[in-house]
């Protein structure tokens, strides 16, 4: 059985994933309308076993609260539940580097460098899948071994954000905080090649920025680097 994944949606319009190893279904983050999320799913929200959310921000917790009151398991760190001041009876809080078991997958939350309780996900199905959620985060200071698929973020490129400060498209300020909370093209390929990927099937790039990325030549130039096959979102 090999994972099949779904990309919702991905970006800073709002975030969501769906994942599944035949045996349980997990929402990686819930940014995005309830309604959306429903209709991708052709109506089949119940089949959702966990949603695990990596931080607090909108584009990645917009539906965090109905997605509870639906009756699913809900997994966040502290700081992310204390800033959305929810709570109900599906609340589950995560500790980093401590590992939940959900149906089929263990899970082990790791720290992001983006805000205080960012947190991505390692990710390993009792059928033999195994792989990492990595967004919202500036670099990754975890490497990992006998991966089989990786979603991972690849918000801008260095030289497109230059370009756009010089056009005035985006200003300094927001150029730094970009460099500061995001990972950007060449950050993600560094960490690729200090990964093992021999048992790599599937790359998903995601939270591309609109204005400083180019889909194009990041899934060319990743899949020229890995020669695995890649999927921009
Ligand atoms: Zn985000
Ligand atoms: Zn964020």
């Amino acid at each position: 059985m090999t994972v099949e994944i779904k990309v919702l949606s991905s970006g800073s319009e709002g975030n969501a994933v769906w994942l599944s190893d035949g045996e349980t279904v997990l929402l990686l983050d819930a940014g995005i309308r309830i309604q959306e999320i429903k209709e991708k799913l052709n109506f089949r929200l119940s089949e959702v076993a966990a949603c695990l959310l990596t931080h607090g921000h909108g584009d990645h917790t917009k539906s965090a609260d109905k997605v509870l009151r639906a009756g699913i398991d809900t997994y966040a760190t502290e700081e992310t539940w204390e800033g959305l001041g929810l709570d109900g009876h599906r609340k589950r809080v995560l500790k980093p580097m401590q590992e939940v078991v959900v149906g089929s997958w263990a899970v082990l939350p790791f720290p992001t460098q983006h805000i205080p309780g960012s947190v991505g996900f390692l990710l390993a199905s009792k059928y033999g899948d195994k792989g990492i959620y990595i967004t919202d985060s500036m670099y990754s200071r975890y490497t990992f071994e006998g991966l089989t698929f990786l979603l991972l973020e690849t918000n801008y490129s260095r030289d497109i954000l230059m370009e756009n400060v010089k056009e005035g498209v985006i200003d300094r300020a927001y150029k730094s905080r970009v460099i500061k909370t995001h990972m950007g093209l060449e950050t993600a390929k560094e960490f690729l090649r200090a990964n093992d990927l021999s048992r790599v099937e599937q790359i998903h790039l995601v939270h591309l920025s609109v204005s400083n990325a180019d889909p194009v030549r990041f899934k060319k130039e990743v899949q020229e680097l890995t020669g695995i096959p890649v999927y921009v979102h």
